[in-house]
């Protein structure tokens, strides 16, 4: 007899997302067609300066910013180490001066790794601690800056519990700071956002949200992967991390990938556009997730939620006494494709999630979580199945029961 054919459901959203075909359509004439290196003065050159001048202007309009504030860089890692160390670079740590910088445990390694490497070479750097729910605490952010403070780092939505952090309010701390700072003749404190995670659901607006960084990636909205942007307020001083030939304004040198800029403002355009249709759609398919989930025993919810500062397209959950590794394993063979703790470190299987520890949760707790994060293809119906193999997978895990 034949088996039945398994259904093949993608539920790793956070970790990347399909390239629209829209996107595929538009990025494909400047491989070989219109291939020509935007710093060229010649005709091919031109026609790919003015397809990238397009694009760029395309996504500072639909971010509120400036043309000339938005630089083209290989994606998430590469803006968050721009904006961290191309700032760093800016100061000479001395015995009377180390510069300090803040950012939050539960940031992404594309954060965390270059702020590690800066403490080797003088500067000193604090990472906040959050509620159980995932949110840091203003006042606590308050408490940590000192007068030596230089940089202030913190996530927009986090990668594996979507919680949401409050930017807005700690734009406006920083303003009250930096307004006393530039009476004093002192350097202002810079403000990053590590936005990778929060921009298919949260308006992203530099008017509105006005921070002095922001990181931007397209592998996570649709676009091509080692897509991405920083956005650099304009009067904002960052030194290079790549040198070259002087492009995108002697900030990221080498050639510009007029290709992925032109599918990036193309996803962009399309994210911003679909937002609050898929925000609704998505809602209410984590909504029955999380009550579904909720009847069943040994589990545990982690992070916020729904409605209280959490992306509407991720649920995060520990099945007690179950190793989570093993679970997505048969998960997997039926036919549904979730993530552990963080799709990253493959060479730390063993660790448990700094994000979940940063929760309070024990190293078994943490080992023992599943993530779920929803996008544009998934449907009630993937919603309902994973609900109804889950225990199956469970028990597969726990040997009391076998295949078929
Ligand atoms: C994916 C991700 C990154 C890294 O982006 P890449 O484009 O993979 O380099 C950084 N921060 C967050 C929050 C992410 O989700």
């Amino acid at each position: 007899m034949a088996r039945k054919v398994l259904p093949k459901i993608y539920f790793d959203y956070a970790a990347t997302t399909p390239v629209d075909k829209q996107v595929v359509l538009a990025m494909s004439r400047f491989w070989s067609v219109d291939f020509g290196n935007p710093s060229s003065l010649h005709s091919f050159g031109e026609k790919a300066a003015l397809a990238l001048r397009e694009s760029r202007n395309r996504i500072a309009s639909l971010i509120g910013a400036k043309a000339n504030e938005i630089i083209f860089t290989s994606g998430g890692t590469e803006s968050c180490n721009l904006a961290i160390l191309g700032t760093a670079a800016n100061f000479v740590p001395s015995k009377k001066f180390q510069p300090h910088i803040i950012s939050t445990e539960i940031e992404h390694e594309a954060v965390l790794e270059p702020l590690r490497a800066l403490t080797q070479k003088g500067f000193k750097v604090s990472l906040l601690k959050v509620n159980r729910l995932g949110h840091i605490d203003i006042n606590d952010l308050e408490k940590t800056i000192t007068p030596q403070t230089i940089l202030i780092s913190i996530m927009l939505a986090n990668n594996e519990i979507g919680s949401v952090q409050p930017i807005l309010e700690v734009v406006k701390l920083l303003n009250k700071i930096n307004i006393e700072r530039r009476r004093k003749n002192q350097p202002e404190i810079l403000l990053h956002t590590d936005a990778c995670q929060g921009f298919g659901s949260l308006e992203v607006n530099v008017q509105k949200l006005p921070v002095d960084l922001l990181t931007l990636n397209g592998g996570k909205i649709y676009g091509p992967k080692q897509s991405g942007i920083l956005y650099v307020r304009s009067g904002v001083k960052l030194s290079p991390i790549i040198f070259g030939g002087g492009q995108e304004q002697g900030i990221r040198n080498g050639t510009e990938n007029v290709a992925f800029a032109a599918g990036l403002a193309l996803a962009i355009e399309l994210s911003v556009k679909n937002r609050e249709a898929e925000n609704k759609r998505l809602g209410k398919l984590q909504n029955y997730l999380v009550k579904g989930l909720e009847k069943k025993s040994n589990i545990k919810l982690n992070g916020p939620e729904q409605g209280s500062g959490r992306l509407l397209n991720n649920i995060n959950f520990s099945v007690l006494g179950v190793e989570g590794e093993a679970l997505m394993f048969y998960l997997n063979a039926l036919g549904v494709c979730v993530a552990t703790g963080s799709a990253c470190g493959t060479a730390e299987l063993d660790k448990p999630s700094h994000v979940l520890k940063a929760l309070g949760l024990t190293d078994k707790e943490a080992k023992s979580a599943i993530r779920v994060t929803l996008g544009k293809y998934s449907t009630m119906s993937d919603v309902k199945y994973f609900l109804k193999v889950l225990p199956k997978a469970i028990e597969l895990v726990k040997g009391v029961s076998t295949f078929n």
